[in-house]
């Protein structure tokens, strides 16, 4: 069923406020839809959701230009009060006004890089059949609800350090140091390739606060990707492997989400003066380019799957983690247990998400 009754397009102001164009745009409504279901699991009352499907999804008005500019979706179950709704901002938006906008680049109407300005419109559907292709498929996704386990925050906070950025809305994330350590050696390991792996471990429920939060407990290393120095590829082998190995260790672990590796030293030409190479802003920048964004919108959908990338640049390794918040890709903080003393210091930089990286050194 398609959650959305209207359509959407994007308006496109330059920066002295002239309107440029309006885009219509097709909404990826998946990480919304999962955003809500993975909010009233955290609520602890996912019960009240179906299994699948059930989402309505309607524009909140801007407050003081009203209909049809939106200021954010709200997600609800079809039928029922507002006890099951979510708002999402209108920053749910960024990846579809950037579309946009690389649109109206291709049309000449924008210059490549240049800033714009974007508002949201929505307008009702004018045939109640038509839907975007795709559709479909990204509202069915969510199945049965995921295995919970009951665990103690406050004893493995006791043993854990925080690092990156904190946010309110993001559950805690517990990562042994030996699964960073596990990640540093494949890295340093798979030379100037990408190496990958898949991150388990167990979704908890605090026994105390009844607050969700994720322990990781290891990384499985994908043995049957397809690297290139700046891709991954899953493929159906790592799936089985993967399964096996989860088999094998009867902890009803789940899968968490993917680690891969960015060698970024070995982006810029080996003739760059050393000093240069180590303040270079390609190796010192935290990315999550546009594949990685795709594969993990593809692969980890749920609300709770994580992505760790450790980049190998000249001044060191460095872990990052990303995962989903109200429905976007997000660099996020998580918590190290049994730190080792400093690793607050290896996490720098702003989060690069959605970027295409060259390969093009300064
Ligand atoms: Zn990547």
């Amino acid at each position: 069923m398609n959650p959305s009754r209207y359509d959407y397009a994007i308006e496109v102001v330059l920066q002295d406020g002239t309107h440029l164009k309006q885009v219509p745009v097709a909404m990826d409504w998946g990480p919304a839809v999962a955003w809500w279901r993975f909010m009233a699991l955290r609520q602890a009352r996912g019960e009240v959701l179906p299994r699948r499907g059930g989402a309505v999804i309607e524009p909140v008005w801007d407050a003081a230009r009203g209909a049809p500019f939106v200021a954010g979706v709200r997600v609800s179950l079809a039928g029922a009060d507002g006890e099951t709704a979510v708002v999402l901002p209108r920053t749910y938006f960024n990846r579809a006004a950037l579309e946009a906008g690389r649109r109206l680049v291709e049309q000449q109407l924008l210059a490549p890089r240049e800033t714009f300005l974007y508002r949201v419109i929505a307008y009702p559907k004018s045939e109640p059949s038509a839907r975007p292709a795709g559709l479909a498929l990204t509202v069915e996704e969510a199945d049965a609800p995921p295995t919970i386990r009951a665990s103690s925050l406050a004893a493995l906070s006791e043993n854990a350090t925080a690092v990156g950025p904190a946010h309110e809305a993001d559950v805690p994330v517990f990562i042994p140091q030996a699964v960073l350590d596990c990640a540093t050696d494949l890295s340093l390991e798979a030379g100037a390739e990408e190496t990958a792996g898949i991150l388990i471990g167990h979704l908890c429920r605090d026994v105390e606060s009844a607050q969700l939060f994720l322990q990781l407990t290891d990384l499985i290393p994908a043995g049957h990707t397809r690297t290139k120095t700046t891709a991954v590829t899953f493929t159906p082998e790592t799936w089985s492997a993967v399964q096996a190995a989860l088999q094998l260790r009867r902890s009803d672990e789940v899968w968490l989400g993917w680690f891969h590796s960015h060698p970024a030293k070995y982006w810029c030409p080996p003739s760059c003066p050393a000093e240069v190479r180590r303040a270079c802003s390609l190796q010192q920048r935290n990315v999550f380019s546009a594949a990685d964004c795709a594969l993990h919108r593809t692969v980890f959908p749920l609300a709770h799957s994580l992505a760790l990338v450790v980049t190998v640049s000249d001044a060191g390794v460095r872990p990052a983690l990303y995962g989903w918040r109200e429905g976007l890709i997000v660099q996020r903080g998580f918590s190290v247990l049994q730190a080792a003393p400093g690793l607050r210091e290896l996490v720098i930089g702003d989060a690069t998400i959605g970027e295409v990286y060259e390969k093009e050194c300064n």
